[in-house]
């Protein structure tokens, strides 16, 4: 646990934030004075209270709309005064901090590119010290949690106590599910590392479709995330980036509306029923460490066999027959073939590793 880090509790930050999700809504990208401030009413006659736009968008191949530039500061700026919202963007660097301090935009975010980019958080992190804003940090592009860990680290050295992470998924060369894939078990840890980290999933970076928002924004509930952020757009198709994954204010109340809130630790609920059941759960755990242990001792045994006959550990059409057994059997059992296939892989792995050991150790 990093305890070092302090985060005063986001409740405190005067986000309006009195129950889940806290929600920030709003285009990826600020277009025009127009489309800002009209998607800004109708989100804020809607209960949003927090009126996110991009102002310089970070753009994967160039001759793409990069962001309208600083001119889009003063149309932020409107939404704050005409709608009360409070409006905040992204920054990637010590130019656009500036300038988002002198325009007086209320909360910063740092982009997925931006954390990934130890130099480009050290600077952000110096050009913030002594400023009292709240800052979110996109998990990096990459399923790095120390990098993610690292960029909060930058900022926390240079003061700053209102941190916030946001989960928006994982580059990756398969795309046909997910933009990003979401690897949940990355911002869980994040979380467990920091258990005072309030957390927002973005699912529409994740999803890259408007179909699969509910689906991940219900499940970032789920595990107990504080909030969302979600891109929303008066004329989503119309959207110059992003279009394929904005949703309209109206669709963004309804499926707010959708979610089932759960607690995670409800009052006047009883824990014993629960207590018992993970009692159970943490005696098979015990039990599989045991089984475990057994197998690693036959994979040993078998390693200085190897060794004696000058055998390599690794004879491929072994593995791959263990793997497909393992699979079948998994079936057999209600389990899913990729759920096998990471834990063989993973034990495999630790027999190599032990078998290495003693041929080589
Ligand atoms: C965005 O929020 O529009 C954006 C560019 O996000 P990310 O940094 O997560 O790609
Ligand atoms: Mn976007």
């Amino acid at each position: 646990m990093e305890k070092k880090i302090q985060i005063d509790n986001i409740k405190t930050w005067g986000l309006g934030y009195e129950e889940k999700p806290v929600l920030m809504a709003g285009p990826c990208s600020a277009e025009t004075e127009e489309q800002v401030l009209e998607t800004a009413k109708d989100l804020s006659q809607r209960g949003v209270k927090i009126f996110r736009a991009g102002i310089w968008k970070p753009r994967t191949r160039p001759n793409s709309f990069e962001g309208v530039g600083s001119k889009g500061l003063a149309w932020l700026k409107t939404v704050r005064q005409e709608m009360g919202m409070l409006t905040t963007t992204e920054v990637a660097n010590v130019k656009h901090v500036y300038e988002c301090l002198k325009a007086g935009v209320d909360i910063l975010w740092i982009g997925a590119r931006s954390s990934a980019n130890p130099f480009a958080m050290q600077e952000i992190a110096e050009a913030l010290k002594g400023v009292d804003i709240p800052v979110f940090v996109k998990n990096p592009i990459n399923p790095d949690v120390e990098l993610w860990i690292g960029a909060i680290e930058r900022l926390h050295q240079a003061g700053i106590r209102k941190i916030g992470a946001i989960h928006r998924g994982f580059s990756s060369f398969d795309q046909s599910l997910y933009r990003n894939t979401p690897q949940w078990q990355i911002p869980i840890e994040l979380k467990r590392r920091i258990p005072t980290m309030p957390m927002i999933c973005d699912p529409s970076h994740i999803g890259g479709k408007r179909d699969l928002l509910l689906s991940i924004s219900q499940k970032a509930m789920d595990l107990d995330f504080d909030g969302l952020m979600i891109e929303s757009h008066r004329q989503p198709d119309e959207a110059w980036s992003d279009a394929k994954q904005q949703i309209t204010p109206e669709k963004l109340s309804h499926l707010i509306g959708q979610l089932v809130m759960r607690d995670a630790q409800p009052a006047g609920v009883s824990l014993t029923t629960l207590e018992e059941l993970r009692f159970n759960i943490d005696r098979y755990d015990k039990e599989l460490m045991e089984i475990f242990e057994k197998r690693m001792k036959e994979s040993q045994a078998i390693g200085r066999y190897k060794k004696e006959n000058k055998m390599t550990i690794l004879q491929a059409g072994r593995w791959d027959e263990v793997l497909q057994k393992s699979i079948i059997l998994g079936e057999k059992h209600q389990l899913s073939a990729l759920f096998v296939e990471r834990v063989f892989k993973a034990i495999h792995q630790e027999s190599i590793n032990k078998q290495n050991a003693i041929l080589n150790g």
